[in-house]
């Protein structure tokens, strides 16, 4: 066998997939795993161009291998790709992915690519047994159990939670568990309601949650809650909880690091796709039970690409950075502004309705219209379209809201860019 037959065997094999490149990204030589992760990101087109491929999950990709100024080198290893359009499928559990870079030569690069979903959960739990565990050492100051029907009612609680949280059983026995139990607000990134943390409970057994909690006095003190199934009514396929509520040290910033890497978009520093799906997801929830209304800003910068053409890919990024600038700066506290691929956002605005979105997108458009980047080029102007919609405008389904505020945004596209649309006209 020739060494042409054995490296072609090798490739056909490899249970890694492997993917060479040219600077502008255009695949030479891909092999048959590489393909079956490309194909579902980027469709067929995938096969061409790697950047393309990539760029809703992982855009920042195209900027790590281009300012990498070595001949030749490990650009970067297992980088975690988070491809949310598996989620769905998987019931929740987001696919990732590894991704390890490296230059071959001048205009030549490998990529290799393999999933790493199930190792990544592991790991998530395998971290969350280690922070209840080390709380055994580090001192627990009280725990008190509760114990909650599937219809997340509170049925019994014992003396040491009404001592650790300042409330009588009167007030907890009958009660919604989600008006017991703090629910994580919109500025707390990553974290899922009350209500989801018993779903993963009754389909994993167990969930456990880290967080600050709030006695009936008002004082905030730092809680592990471990959420675990009691028991499998058949009938109703109800589950029963016990909830165990530990009082500890706090542990805030071992947590805060990962909590950021895991949420933010690598160039911007705006929220990434993961955690806008996230709470889009939560907020519609909150949409449903307390009828807050709830509304989504599309936003797509005009001619990124002839930017990008004249002052480079590091002048373009330049501009993504500013603009996540200017929009952080500019929008309420419990909005998420997120970078949802390329030169693509959006901004999400719990509590406000079409109208006001539709000012704040305004605001937003003239502020960015207004804002001249420094690039070492000169200075770059940028405008933005901009497209609004409110949940209540198609009956709760998110998928319709982005739908909606994407087509608004696009009929901007076609009659001029530079505005905001908050009606189908
Ligand atoms: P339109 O006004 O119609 O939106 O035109 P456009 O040129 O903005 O839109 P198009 O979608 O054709 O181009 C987007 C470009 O954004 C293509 C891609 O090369 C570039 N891009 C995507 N991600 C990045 C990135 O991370 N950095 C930089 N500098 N460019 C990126
Ligand atoms: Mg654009
Ligand atoms: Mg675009």
């Amino acid at each position: 066998m020739s060494n042409d037959e054995k490296l072609l065997q090798f490739l056909y094999a490899c249970p890694v997939g492997l993917i060479e490149f040219d600077a502008s990204g255009r695949i030479t030589m891909i092999n048959p795993h590489a393909m079956q992760h490309l194909l579902p990101l980027g469709g067929p087109a995938a096969s061409e161009n790697f950047f393309t491929a990539m760029e809703n999950c992982a855009p920042e990709l195209r900027s790590i291998a281009g300012s990498y100024t070595s001949d030749h080198g490990t650009i970067r290893g297992s980088h975690r790709i988070f491809v949310d359009l598996a989620e769905k499928r998987r019931k929740g559990r987001p696919q990732v992915l590894s991704c390890s870079l490296v230059k071959l030569g001048a205009e030549r690069f490998m990529a290799t690519l393999s999933d790493i979903s199930d190792e990544v959960a592991r790991e998530h739990r395998l971290r969350q047994a280690d922070t209840w565990f080390s709380a055994l050492i580090d001192g627990i100051n009280d725990y008190g159990v509760i114990v909650v029907s599937g219809d997340l009612t509170v049925i019994s609680a014992n003396r040491s939670f009404s001592r650790q949280t300042g409330r009588s059983f009167e007030q907890v026995i009958g009660r919604s568990v989600g008006d017991i139990l703090l629910t994580p607000d919109a500025d707390d990134p990553g974290m899922d309601s009350v209500e989801d943390q018993f779903c993963m409970a009754a389909r994993d057994g167990w969930n456990l949650y880290e967080g600050w909690e709030r006695r009936a006095n008002g004082e905030r003190y730092w809680c592990q809650r471990l959420i675990v199934v009691r028991d499998e009514d058949e009938k109703a396929g109800d589950s029963t909880f016990s909830v165990i509520l530990r009082d500890v040290p706090p542990r805030e910033s071992d947590s805060g690091d990962l909590i950021t890497m895991l949420t933010r978009d690598d160039l911007t520093g705006a929220s990434n796709r993961m955690y806008f799906h996230k709470t889009l997801r939560r907020e519609k929830l909150r949409w449903q039970s307390r009828k807050d209304p709830l509304s989504l800003v599309m936003l797509d910068l005009d001619h990124f690409k002839a930017i990008n053409d004249r002052f480079g890919h590091p002048g373009g990024d330049a501009v993504l950075c500013a603009v996540a600038r200017t929009a952080l700066a500019m929008k309420p506290a419990n909005a998420v502004f997120a970078r949802l691929g390329g030169e693509e956002f959006a901004l999400l605005l719990p509590g406000r309705g079409l109208q006001e979105a539709s000012r704040i997108a305004s605001d937003l458009c003239d502020a960015i219209a207004r804002t001249p980047i420094e690039a070492a080029q000169g200075k770059i102007t940028v405008t933005a379209s901009l497209g609004c919609a409110e949940l209540g405008e198609v009956q709760g389904s998110t998928d319709d809201l982005i739908e909606l505020a994407d087509s608004r945004l696009y009929h901007v596209k076609r009659t001029g860019r530079n505005r905001v649309l908050a009606t189908t006209p």
